[in-house]
């Protein structure tokens, strides 16, 4: 490139970071606690995570038969998971007869093994790479680097998680912890940018620095949202226009993504994508929906080699299993993280691998193995607010349930020490009143009476004993109502039959 306006910052390659790669879920209270700790952290999760969860409400409310479409969504993923051998073969059989190759990796060791292969028989140094968790899955980019290739991300939050050199903090918005000012300092830092928080400014650094690489790049590499069985086609949606880029303008394209990602039928795929962007970030569609279907013939534009590589590591496993195979289901949408309360309040990295919320405390263990993952089941209050949102209809508070049974039994804890036994005698103590429904009555009824000690304008700051003092520690409690539901209840039905 010569000095037109692409080439105002360039990328200096030595000063990208490798975030720090295994399994760190035994952390999570750690890392969770830092987080409720820092107010910047919590303010950049609250906010971004409110804002995607009210963009939600608004675009599902706009869609009639929207609890339809789901499920509709839930019966053809059910079907193409529970065929799922005769949906590959038909999908790899289309896709090579579009002149596609079509690779096949059990383990994250060999999907970068084959990833690197292909860069290397293309003679690609630098390989720009569109968003693809399952590349985090495997940590495709420390295995290109080992090699000697250069990954260079383009999807912007991944950018700038690459050079922040962290994992993604949210299946969709791998960013989303990250302010304005953040970005502003890391392109600075990084990319010796201009001084700016203007986000249009921002993106627009990031855009003049990343285009050179789609024009010099030897390979492009993207994930997929859905894989059409019937046609052999893959499709991939997004918003900035890098996957095109990725897509198109390297020699060689390689989409790596796991074998759950098919459908049945091309006329499936509008379901999917009325859900899919409205679940995720509350668009209709996004911006772009590019669907593949092989390498470029004469007169047409787009990469003169595709591959595909049709990724394991740990899915067959999950399919083994009756119960866990529904969160193969997944669409990754990420509305499950931007409800859930704990996702919330700790953010995306405590979960200490590379999914996290609601899903990621599913998926993490089957992956990885609940050894290394055993708490991630229990960072959940079972609201249910996941289940309620997702496109798919997972039932993720059972499944998490499920999981905590089985981590109990193939990782039991010690007996805990100390305090828990208070814990306990007060988990027995609420149990029986719990059992017996007038003592219950009596026991709200006087904890209504007394809470004017604690209780200041309809909040409790702070409860002076344990195990309540830990719930105060770091949040406030609501009094109790003036009235008790079941006072309410009668009230309101007093007459009726
Ligand atoms: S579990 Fe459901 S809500 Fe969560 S990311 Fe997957 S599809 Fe979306």
């Amino acid at each position: 490139m010569g000095q037109g306006p692409y080439a105002a910052y360039r990328i200096p390659f030595t000063d990208f970071n490798m975030h720090d790669t295994g399994v760190h879920s035994s952390e999570i209270h750690e890392q969770g606690n830092k987080v409720m700790a820092d107010a910047h952290l919590a303010e950049a999760y609250r906010s971004s995570t409110l804002r995607l969860f009210t963009h939600r409400l608004q675009a599902i409310s706009e869609v009639p038969g929207f609890e339809r479409l789901r499920d509709r969504a839930r019966a053809i993923k059910c079907e193409v998971i529970e065929h799922l051998d005769y949906y590959l073969e038909q999908f790899a059989d289309n896709v090579e007869r579009r002149g596609v190759k079509v690779h096949w990796a059990t383990t994250a060791e060999e999907a970068c093994a084959v990833v690197r292969q292909i860069a290397e028989q293309a003679g690609a140094r630098e390989v720009v790479k569109a968003k693809s968790m399952v590349g985090e899955e495997i940590e495709l980019n420390q295995a290109l680097e080992a090699a000697g290739i250069r990954p260079v991300e383009s999807d912007l939050g991944e950018f700038i998680i690459q050079l922040a050199g962290e994992r993604p903090a949210h299946i969709v918005a791998p960013a989303i912890h990250m302010t304005r000012r953040d970005v502003s300092e890391l392109f600075v830092k990084h990319i010796h940018s201009e001084r700016t928080e203007v986000p249009e400014r921002l993106t627009a650094i990031a855009r003049r620095t990343l285009r050179e690489m789609f024009a010099k790049a030897g390979m492009g590499l993207s994930g997929a949202n859905f894989l059409v069985a019937e046609t052999g086609t893959v499709v991939l949606v997004e918003n900035e226009g890098n996957i095109r880029f990725s897509t198109t303008a390297p020699r060689v394209h390689v989409t790596l993504v796991g074998i759950e990602k098919l459908i049945p039928r091309f006329a499936d795929l509008g379901v999917f994508l009325r859900l899919l962007g409205r679940s995720g970030t509350g668009q209709k569609l996004t911006s772009y929906t590019s669907l593949l279907t092989g390498p470029r013939h004469a007169g047409e534009d787009g990469p003169e080699e595709m591959h595909v590589v049709l990724v394991d590591n740990g899915r067959i496993k999950t399919l083994a299993d009756p119960k866990m195979r529904e969160v193969l289901y997944c669409i990754r949408c990420g509305a499950c993280l931007n409800t859930c309360p704990v996702y919330r309040k700790i953010g995306g990295h405590a979960y200490g691998w590379v999914y996290s919320g609601p899903i990621g405390a599913l998926i993490t263990p089957q992956f990885v193995g609940l050894q290394q993952a055993r708490e991630l089941p229990f960072a959940s209050s079972l609201c249910g607010a996941c289940r309620e949102v997702c496109p798919v209809r997972i039932n993720i508070p059972d499944l998490l349930l499920h999981l905590r049974s089985e981590a109990q039994e193939e990782v039991p804890l010690p007996r805990p020490k100390g305090s828990p036994v208070r814990e306990r005698t007060s988990m027995r103590l609420w149990a029986w009143v719990m059992n017996r429904p007038r003592v219950y009555a009596l026991g709200s009824r006087l904890a209504r009476w007394g809470q004017w000690i604690i209780a200041r304008k309809g909040w409790i700051r702070r409860i002076p004993f344990y195990p309540a003092s830990r719930w105060t520690d770091r949040r406030d409690l609501p009094a109790l109502a003036p009235q008790a539901f079941r006072t309410l209840w009668k009230e309101l039905h007093d007459g009726d039959e």
